[in-house]
């Protein structure tokens, strides 16, 4: 991200988060409470690169963050290669998965967390995205890509033109 002199250091995540009051409501997964036609329906019906994954929909607690492609291929397995698998199976999201290394936990900031912070937090540990929270549940997310266009929004110019590595 480079860019920082633009960057306005009164914006907060809760600025920069989606979804915006205006959009649908955050695609979750829930940790135990799915069945695999339900999450596969989930993912067919939007198009983000991943999901948080909470407790509950009523409780919205995190738990974690899977990558749409990685849902997908154990998707794909399961239906092959383990017997009984329908659309009515409960799907079960556990930290370790088998056979793949511990993932590490979503990277979390509070709604209240400043910009500027928060930029430096993707710059300094590489983050695609990271989730926001408020009083521990989960409210948002924040790709890099929204971060570019909300510094393009600063600098009023095309987010394409702004560098970033
Ligand atoms: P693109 O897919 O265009 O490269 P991106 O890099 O921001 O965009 P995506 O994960 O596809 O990555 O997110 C697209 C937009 O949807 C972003 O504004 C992001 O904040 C939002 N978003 C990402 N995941 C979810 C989700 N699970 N539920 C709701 N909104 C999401």
């Amino acid at each position: 991200l480079e860019a920082k002199e633009e960057f306005e250091h009164s914006s907060l995540a809760v600025d920069v988060m989606r979804p915006r009051r205006s959009d649908p409501p955050l695609a979750v997964l829930t940790q135990d409470s799915m069945t695999l036609g339900e999450v596969e329906a989930l993912v067919e019906s939007t198009h983000y690169s991943g999901f948080p994954v909470v407790v509950s929909q009523e409780s919205q607690r995190l738990v974690g963050f899977v990558f749409r492609r990685d849902l997908l291929i154990s998707i794909d397995n399961a239906r092959k290669r383990q017997e009984g698998v329908v659309s009515a199976s409960l799907v079960v999201f556990t930290e370790h998965a088998p056979a793949q290394a511990p993932e590490a936990p979503p990277f979390t900031v509070t709604d209240h967390t400043a910009m500027d912070i928060t930029v430096d937090i993707f710059r300094k540990l590489g983050l695609r995205q990271c989730l926001v929270t408020h009083n521990g549940r989960l409210l948002g997310i924040i790709t890099k890509k929204d971060i570019l266009k909300h510094m393009a929004q600063i600098a009023n110019r095309d987010p394409d033109s702004i560098l970033f590595n």
